[in-house]
């Protein structure tokens, strides 16, 4: 996973979004099956077309899913389901980009910590605050909390909802990214003069999966090559750092 920035929609895009949204409301809805019925009917105007393209250019030009980056974008994903919550149906802030697999998996299922989503939201919150990553095995988990003593609540939510620990296709995906980082990294590593901005172009153009997050983190500077690039180069780590941390 990694942060996605959510772009404005556009001023005309924007206001039909809210003039859907103020329709659905003062209708009401029947039940999942008028949702559904209300979204389809919905889907392929205009202004659903228009949100569709921002979400695809916000995923990337891969277009991958929000969630997993390991497959395609397919449709677009209510974060807060759209059967429950009818009433963020047409909320551009409750609109992102997931594959079939992810969207299968979540459901309608949405579990909260008293109002707050335990699912992460990778529009509003870096995702390796929450969630870990294993270099052997390419498996994606919650991330451990040191000072609370216990895995990261939404962590555990997110790898559960989304079965994220179980898709071996997924662990090869992440892992094949993984070596595709690693081999940049010690590339530059044997040359011996470091150029950052260039370094970190090559890394982007090899994060499929959104890890750069978690390699210049502090669990990643534990493994090398990120350790080496870290203890040698402190100038280039930092630059690396803190422009991933702007996305
Ligand atoms: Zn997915």
């Amino acid at each position: 996973m990694r942060r996605v920035v959510r772009e404005a929609l556009d001023p005309q895009t924007a206001e039909a979004r809210a003039r859907r949204q103020a329709d659905a409301d003062r209708d009401g809805e029947v039940g999942a099956c008028g949702v559904a019925a209300r979204w389809k009917a919905a889907r392929q105007t205009n202004d659903l077309l228009a949100v569709h393209a921002v979400l695809k250019r916000m995923a990337g030009p891969r277009e991958r899913c929000m969630y997993c980056l390991d497959s395609h974008a397919t449709d677009i994903e209510h974060f807060w389901p759209k059967a429950p919550y009818p009433e963020r149906m047409f909320v551009w802030l409750n609109l992102l980009l997931s594959c079939a697999e992810c969207g299968r998996f979540k459901g309608e299922r949405f579990p909260l910590d008293g109002r707050a989503p335990l699912l992460v939201d990778p529009t509003v919150e870096d995702p390796w605050q929450f969630l870990d990553f294993e270099p052997r095995t390419g498996i994606v988990m919650a991330r451990y909390d040191d000072v609370a003593g216990q895995q990261e609540p939404k962590g555990v939510a997110t790898v559960d909802l989304l079965q994220l620990n179980q898709r071996e296709a997924l662990s090869h995906g992440y892992l094949r990214t993984y070596s595709r980082l690693r081999a940049a990294v010690e590339g530059s590593l044997t040359t011996g003069v470091l150029d950052a901005s260039r370094l970190l172009h090559g890394l982007r153009a090899a994060d499929d999966h959104g890890l750069l997050g978690w390699c210049f983190s502090e669990r990643g500077a534990q493994e090398a090559p990120f350790k080496d690039l870290r203890a040698r180069h402190r100038q280039v780590w930092d630059h690396c750092v803190n422009e991933i941390a702007r996305g």
